[in-house]
């Protein structure tokens, strides 16, 4: 839909004037979160990570959402983490490994009784975040929309998924998640969100590195099937010791399925370390390593994979962390 045919005051939109989403990142998902909540005629700011990012952006002043072989542009307001407004919602789209840097340059500007919806893929990120701003509510999310950047300012909606959201505290569901109804995102208010986040990050270890170092698609580790079987064994005993035995009931099953549903598919890690990208190798399996360590929990073959992978990672001058 051009910019000229955005309509004004969509039938859908909410009766009430509602607080601005600002959005830190605006990658692949903050697009995608913002195109779809300015669609919906909600006030969206992104900020972005210096005044060269605002300069690019202001030379074209939109964003576009590609869908299929529909593409919509959304002209959104944009500003740096140095303005001075104050945020009272904030989602948080940046990689895990830019998250906690990214919150505390705004850190300053929150709001009391502001909240943040932390997007970011594994564990870790999430604790280091919260724990920067100790008086706000952090509500953690787990995506399973898939969504990549095809320019500057571009996002291509490749998958469309659900999204679990929760409390780590076990507060009540907020108000704002009608908005998300509006905005056709797929989602779910999740009572045990750590439980699912462990989950998918169990299902990340035991897939993502294998296909990095057997350099395949998922469905090539259906010739690596014992090697599967074997780390999920390490990582359900893991996830049982860490108190989060929901986490690992059936992990291996649910793996092998994943891997034949996806089959065509290449991981999120094979993908980052074929295109040169860091990878989040240090919330994914690399937390699972760490959280074994520190409960002293022997883990020998995620270690071991830990290992190679990293090695991998060093030899073609990736961060290993
Ligand atoms: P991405 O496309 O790389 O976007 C991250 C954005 O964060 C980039 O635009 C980057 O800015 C920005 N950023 C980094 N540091 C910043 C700072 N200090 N201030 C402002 N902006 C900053 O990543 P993504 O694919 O959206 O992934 C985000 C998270 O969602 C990850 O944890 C990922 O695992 C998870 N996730 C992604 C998908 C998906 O399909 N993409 C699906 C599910 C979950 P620059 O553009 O300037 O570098």
């Amino acid at each position: 839909m051009p910019d000229s045919a955005i309509p004004q005051n969509p039938p859908n939109a909410p009766a009430r004037a509602s607080t601005t989403w600002h959005i830190l990142g605006a990658g692949s998902m903050g697009m995608l979160w913002a195109t779809r909540l300015a669609r919906a005629d909600l006030p969206v700011t992104l900020i972005l990570r210096n005044d060269d990012r605002l300069q690019a952006y202001k030379a074209v002043q939109k964003l576009t959402l590609i869908e299929g072989e529909d593409s919509q542009h959304w002209p959104i307001s944009a500003q740096t983490p140095e303005t001075d407004e104050p945020i009272q919602r904030l989602l948080v789209t940046c990689k895990a490994y830019d998250a906690e840097q990214a919150v505390k340059q705004i850190a300053g500007r929150l709001s009391p009784g502001a909240e943040l919806i932390l997007l970011q893929n594994g564990l870790g990120s999430q604790q280091a975040v919260a724990a920067q701003v100790p008086h706000a509510r952090c509500i953690f999310a787990s995506s399973t929309e898939g969504a990549y950047r095809d320019g500057d300012w571009r996002v291509v909606f490749a998958g469309r998924g659900h999204t679990w959201l929760g409390d780590p505290r076990h507060g009540p569901a907020p108000q704002w998640l009608e908005e998300l109804q509006l905005s056709g995102i797929a989602h779910e208010w999740s009572p045990n969100i750590l439980s699912r986040l462990w989950r998918k990050l169990a299902l990340n270890s035991a897939i993502n590195p294998l296909t990095v170092l057997h350099d395949c698609r998922n469905g090539g580790l259906q010739a690596h099937d014992a090697e599967v079987n074997t780390l999920c064994a390490e990582l359900s005993a893991l996830l049982e010791h860490c108190g989060q035995a929901e986490a690992a009931i059936d992990l291996a099953t649910e793996a092998h399925r994943v891997i034949q549903a996806t089959a065509n598919n290449y991981s999120s890690m094979h993908q980052d370390v074929s295109q040169g990208r860091r990878t989040e190798i240090s919330y994914l399996l690399g937390y699972a390593c760490t959280a074994a360590r520190n409960r002293q929990f022997a883990v020998p073959c995620l270690q071991g994979l830990h290992q190679r992978l990293s090695e991998h990672l060093r030899q073609r001058g990736l961060p290993c962390n």
